[in-house]
C-alpha cells in the first residue's frame, strides 16, 4: 500500500490491505465521527482496488494512471455521491430530479466498467440517507452487480437501515494519534510545526477537523476569543451570564463552518475546495440557511466548545494539566481551575452533554444556553 493516504489506523488499513489483496467484499461501512478519516480511507480502498500495479501488496502504488484518477475523484470507475440540496441529505435523485442521489449512482453502476476493471462507488455521509435513499440502496445491496463495491462513510450507524448494516463488512475508525494528525498538517503544508501541534490536540483524533481549523484562520481566531470568554464568565454575576453566553451564540456560527466541514471539503464531489475557502458562511451552493437551524447549529458549536475549555478545567482540577487539549488557555484554565471544585466541574460536564440531547431534540436552544450560563460553576471565594 505504497501510495495510501490513511495515517493511523492500523487496524482499519491492514483490512483494507487484505480486501484489496483477496478480493473486496460487496459493501463496506466505513464508521467514525466527522473527520476522523473515513473519505480518506474509503479513497485509498477505491484506488487500491483500481490500481494497475503488477504486485498486489503495492496497491494503491499512488503513481499509476487509476491510482492518480482515483485520488484526483475522476477515474470514470469511481462513482461518489454525498449530502445534496438545502436539507444536506443524500436523496433518491435519479431521472427527473435536479439533485444527484441513490437512483443516478444505480444508474452509473449498470453500465460496464470503462477501464474493464473493478468498479467502486462511494456515498459520503451515509448516515443522512434518507429512506428512499436507503431503501433503493438495499436493492443493489441484495443484488449486487458484479465486480462492484460500495462504500458507505458514517458518522454514526444507527440511521443506516439494520438490513443495510447487515449487508456490509464493518470497519471502525477510532481517534487518530497527534503526531499521525501533526504529520498530515505537515504533508498537506496546511500549518507551521506549533501551529500543527496545538491544532493536532485541539482535533482530539479527528485530523478532517485539524486540516478545517487550518484552513480557517478566522474560526480558529473566534474559537479563542469564545474559549476565553467562556472562562471570563466563571466569575461573572447571573445577568452578565446571561448576557455573555447569548454574545457567545451569536458568534459561535463561526465555529460550525469548521465543525461541519470536518470532512476534506475537497474530498466532496459537489463542493470545490476554492468555493469552500473563500465562501465563509455558504455550504458551496445558494442555500440560505433558515434562521432556527442557524441558531441551533451555532447553539452546537458552542456547547461542543464549552465542553472542550469544561474537560480542560476538569483536567487542570486535577493536576493533569499535561493533557488538556487548548494547550493556548492552559494559564487561564490552571488560575481558573485552583479557585473550582472538580465535582462541580463534573456535574456541569454532565449538563452539556444533557444540553446536546435537548438541541437535537428540539428545545430552543435558547433556553438550554441560559440553563447553562447559569449552571457553569462559580469560582469558590465568590460562591459564598
Ligand atoms: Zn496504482
Amino acid at each position: 500500500m505504497e501510495g495510501a493516504r490513511t495515517r493511523g489506523h492500523p487496524a482499519a488499513l491492514g483490512a483494507v490491505a487484505a480486501m484489496i489483496r483477496g478480493g473486496a467484499p460487496h459493501a463496506v461501512l466505513l464508521v467514525g465521527p466527522a473527520g476522523i478519516g473515513k473519505t480518506t480511507l474509503a479513497l485509498d480502498l477505491a484506488a487500491g482496488l483500481l490500481c494497475t500495479a503488477d504486485d498486489v501488496e503495492r496497491r494503491p502504488c499512488g503513481v499509476c494512471r487509476a491510482c492518480r484518477l482515483a485520488f484526483a475523484g475522476s477515474h470514470p470507475d469511481l462513482h461518489r455521491i454525498g449530502p445534496e440540496g438545502p436539507g444536506r441529505q443524500v436523496v433518491i435523485g435519479g431521472p427527473g430530479s435536479r439533485v444527484r442521489g441513490v437512483r443516478d449512482l444505480i444508474g452509473e453502476l449498470a453500465l460496464l466498467p470503462v477501464e474493464g476493471g473493478a468498479r467502486v462507488a462511494i456515498v459520503e455521509a451515509a448516515h443522512r440517507m434518507n429512506e428512499d435513499a436507503q431503501a433503493a440502496l438495499l436493492k443493489t445491496l441484495e443484488e449486487p452487480p458484479t465486480g462492484v463495491t460500495l462504500i458507505l462513510c458514517a458518522d454514526a450507524e444507527e440511521p443506516l437501515l439494520p438490513t443495510i448494516r447487515s449487508r456490509c463488512a464493518r470497519l471502525r475508525l477510532g481517534p487518530v494519534g497527534t503526531r499521525d494528525i501533526e504529520a498530515i498538517l505537515d504533508e498537506q503544508g496546511a500549518a507551521d510545526a506549533p501551529l500543527a501541534a496545538r491544532l493536532a490536540r485541539i482535533a482530539a483524533g479527528r485530523p478532517g477537523l485539524a486540516l478545517a481549523w487550518a484552513r480557517q484562520p478566522d474560526a480558529l481566531r473566534a474559537r479563542d476569543e469564545l474559549s476565553r470568554s467562556l472562562l471570563d464568565l466563571l466569575a461573572a454575576r447571573p445577568a452578565e451570564r446571561l448576557a455573555g453566553v447569548r454574545a457567545a451564540a451569536a458568534r459561535a456560527g463561526a465555529l460550525s463552518v469548521v465543525t461541519e466541514k470536518a470532512a476534506p471539503p475537497d474530498d466532496l464531489p459537489t463542493s470545490s475546495a476554492t468555493d469552500a475557502d473563500t465562501g465563509p458562511a455558504e455550504d458551496g451552493g445558494p442555500v440560505v440557511r433558515a434562521p432556527a437551524v442557524e441558531r441551533r447549529r451555532a447553539a452546537e458549536a458552542l456547547i461542543g466548545l464549552w465542553s472542550d475549555v469544561a474537560r480542560d478545567l476538569a483536567l487542570s482540577s486535577r493536576g493533569l494539566a499535561s493533557s488538556v487539549r487548548d494547550l493556548g488557555l492552559l494559564d487561564e484554565s490552571n488560575v481558573q481551575a485552583a479557585r473550582l471544585d472538580e465535582s462541580d466541574i463534573d456535574a456541569f460536564l454532565d449538563r452539556l452533554g444533557r444540553a446536546g440531547v435537548l438541541i437535537v431534540g428540539n428545545v430552543s436552544p435558547e433556553l438550554v444556553l441560559d440553563d447553562l450560563a447559569l449552571a457553569w460553576p462559580r469560582p469558590r471565594a465568590e460562591a459564598a
